[in-house]
């Protein structure tokens, strides 16, 4: 078995676990600069550097475990505490490549204990036993999609279109990662078909799978169907797309939208926003938000937008963790963001013209 000696200390937190934004927040997040990142495609390219380094050195200090004859390795992540640990990263996804070495997730307090015993010459003697599967069956991930029709002869081939990513991690359910976007999109369709409102525009919902590995299926979704294979910029398909709407940032209500650099929609979603003033939702910012689907969109110039969401306890405790189960959800806040969602979507499939695209 093989320990690295880490110097990680657990620090004790004197912030809430838990949080919404405040309104000096928000307000500063409208009058925000663009953010550099104007490159469409940067966020998702440093976002695949990061987690290619992160594989890269993982990779690396498995093949030394092994040639040390170990039989696991034992990793922890500082960020988790008091019960909650960080967990995404099993080893390469490739068919072809090795099993990896047995990695084991252990808790702060036990990796450093055993740390100490080590480091103090004790021996330390653990049992194991781990019980786990690869399935290699079929190694294709899946998309869902489901449409409304549009009912405008002029328009009804155009489309606008929502989503999440139903793929999670495995050390809990994926409740809030992205069970909770999921559940969202599907209940705003659910709240448009119980109307029975007649969208001059055709709605298409799009639940996507490999996005936790690098947004697999919706960037191949985008490229097989909407991009220009010369270009690579949106082909005739794409161009009838006024817009994609995504939800990825846990169970907290929405609170406004990322514009994603394209000034133009903020007069036409500050108007949209309009009767949800009271169930706090209005910020519209200039500013990009990254690591999830909308960027598969904007990549090719289709208008991709993010809704900005408060946090709750995405970051600090559910976030990839052990702890991303059902209890962590919080209703109240997934119903109004999908009454919301629900109204944005049909005001984009309603009004005379698309959504505008980025200059
Ligand atoms: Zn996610």
């Amino acid at each position: 078995m093989i320990l690295l000696y880490k110097n990680d200390k657990i620090q004790p937190s004197f912030k809430p676990d838990a949080t919404r934004y405040t309104d000096e927040e928000l307000e500063k997040m409208v009058s925000a600069a663009p953010t550099n990142q104007s490159q469409p495609d940067t966020a998702f390219r440093s976002m695949m550097q990061a987690f290619r380094r992160n594989n890269m050195l993982s990779t690396k200090t498995k093949d030394m475990a092994k040639k040390e004859g170990a039989l696991a390795l034992f990793s922890m992540n500082a960020r988790g505490k008091d019960g909650t640990l960080f967990v995404s990263s099993g080893g390469s996804y490739k068919a072809t490549d090795p099993e990896g070495l047995l990695d084991i997730m252990l808790t702060a307090e036990d990796y450093l204990s055993l740390c100490r015993l080590a480091k103090a010459g004790i021996p330390v003697k653990l049992e194991l036993d781990v019980k786990t599967q690869f399935y290699t069956e079929d190694l294709k991930g899946y998309n869902v999609l489901a449409e409304i029709k549009g009912t405008d002869p002029n328009l009804k081939e155009e489309v606008v279109m929502l989503g999440g990513h139903l793929d999670s991690w495995h050390s809990a359910t994926g409740a809030t990662d992205n069970a909770a976007g999921s559940a969202v999109m599907m209940e705003a369709v659910r709240i448009l078909k119980t109307l029975g409102v007649k969208p001059r525009r055709t709605i298409r919902i799009a639940l996507w799978s490999g996005e936790e590995q690098g947004l697999f299926g919706s960037r191949n979704y985008v490229k097989n169907h909407l991009t220009d294979a010369d270009t690579k910029k949106s082909n005739k398909e794409g161009d009838k797309v006024s817009a994609y709407f995504n939800v990825d940032n846990g169970t907290g209500k929405v609170r406004g939208i990322y514009l994603q650099g394209n000034e133009a929609c903020r007069p036409i979603f500050t108007k949209w926003f309009e009767p949800f003033h009271d169930l706090g939702a209005k910020t519209v910012t200039i500013r990009n938000t990254g690591g999830t689907d909308h960027l598969s969109f904007v990549g090719v110039g289709i208008p991709g937008f993010q809704f900005i969401q408060d946090e709750i306890e995405y970051n600090t405790r559910t976030h990839h963790t052990n702890m991303d189960s059902y209890d962590h959800l919080q209703p109240d806040d997934l119903k109004q963001a999908a009454t919301i969602i629900a109204s944005f979507v049909y005001n984009a499939a309603m009004r005379d013209e698309k959504l505008p695209r980025k200059k």
